[in-house]
């Protein structure tokens, strides 16, 4: 079956097509230089860009694909979470595509979509595996089953910032453009990591071992470029906050695995571009015996691929499809991939 997955949860307009597990074909557009000069996503720009650049994307992702629209079997589309406007305007695209085509509908999670998408390049996840997933919005440890028929047990969420949103502060501290976490990045390819020791939060042997915290490190890092008056070192400071993260994840990450008798991890979202991220916990589940899946960049950060590749796992296993009424779920908690309807979401 030939799954269309449509993402419009935040600045970007993604689309893709999945059919058994391969990706034919995907489009994105980004709002994200509309949104630079305020500094972080704009929800009415965002909504408004993805009514302009939807049909053109799906168009991009057909021709890509080598596919007609009326070769599709099934629409998947993010229900929630993200911006409340942003998440209507696809829900809405994929309700009418659904209806036009006569195929059914699954609402999904867009988190759901971020660990999905690494089945593409790496064939089907395990039985059982840990993610994290470490995105703009969320940071979390969870212990994944089949991701289209079981609960999602999450093993530990962040007490206040998203690491994503702390790379994004922290590039804002620095005087690096929107968005901090690529910025970052690159800015940290010259520095020393080891320029300045910033806290590793909730690392400490009484600390509650899956629960992150990045609020504080973001704090850490502004008190240091208060109190050091003159040009920033920022290639050292960004390379030594990057640090700081990497360290933070990577450790809690292998340990959730190790006390849960898990052989896998599936690192995952916007975060898990992050080169540092990337090498640090690729070293260390080397270390501990791990298999570490991880996305390629490019689908790490939102795209429609992972939407149409959470569709296709939800056809195969035969998943009841989305009622027509489903709502736009701003806030939903990852419980499981799909988000039905009224009252059984
Ligand atoms: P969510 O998925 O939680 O709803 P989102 O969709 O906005 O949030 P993603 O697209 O998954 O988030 O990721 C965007 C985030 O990833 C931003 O905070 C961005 O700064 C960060 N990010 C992207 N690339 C990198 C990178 N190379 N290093 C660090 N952070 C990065
Ligand atoms: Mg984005
Ligand atoms: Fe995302």
């Amino acid at each position: 079956p030939l799954v269309l997955g449509i993402e419009t949860s935040c600045d970007e307009t993604g689309v893709g097509l999945v059919r058994d597990g391969q990706l034919l074909g995907d489009a994105l557009a980004s709002s994200m230089d509309e949104h630079a000069r305020f500094g972080g996503v704009v929800p009415e720009i965002a909504a408004r860009a993805h009514l302009h650049a939807l049909r053109p994307m799906v168009e991009h992702a057909l021709d890509r694909a080598g596919v007609a629209l009326g070769d599709v079997d099934a629409i998947a589309v993010t229900a929630g979470p993200g911006l409340a406007t942003a998440v209507q305007i696809g829900l809405a695209a994929g309700k009418a595509y659904a209806l036009a085509l006569g195929v059914p509908l699954y609402g999904v999670h867009h988190l759901a979509g971020h660990a999905a998408v690494d089945v593409l390049e790496h064939g089907p996840l395990p039985q059982r595996c840990v993610a994290l997933i470490v995105s703009g919005g969320h940071t979390s440890l969870l212990l994944l089953g089949d991701l289209a028929r079981d609960p999602i047990a999450h093993l530990g969420d962040t007490a206040d910032d998203a690491a994503g949103e702390a790379f994004d502060k922290v590039a804002r501290l620095l005087g690096l453009p929107y968005p901090g976490g690529p910025a970052i990045d690159r800015a940290a390819r010259t520095g020393d990591p080891s320029a300045v020791r910033f806290p590793r939060p909730l690392t400490g042997p009484t600390d509650p071992p899956y629960r992150f915290s990045f609020s504080g490190l973001k704090t850490a890092v502004a008190r240091h470029v208060e109190r050091h008056p003159g040009p920033l070192p920022v290639a050292d400071l960004a390379a030594s906050f990057q640090e700081a993260v990497a360290d933070t994840l990577s450790r809690k990450a292998v340990a959730a695995c190790g006390d849960h008798g898990v052989t896998t991890l599936l690192l995952v979202g916007g975060v898990a571009a992050n080169s540092r991220v990337r090498a640090l916990v690729a070293k260390r589940c080397a270390a501990a015996g791990i298999t570490l899946r991880v996305p390629s960049p490019r689908l790490c950060t939102d795209n429609g691929a992972m939407i149409a590749a959470v569709g296709d796992l939800l056809v195969h296993a035969g998943a009841t499809p989305s009622r027509l009424d489903l709502a736009a779920d701003p806030a939903a908690v990852l419980r499981g991939a799909l988000l039905h309807g009224p009252g059984d979401s």
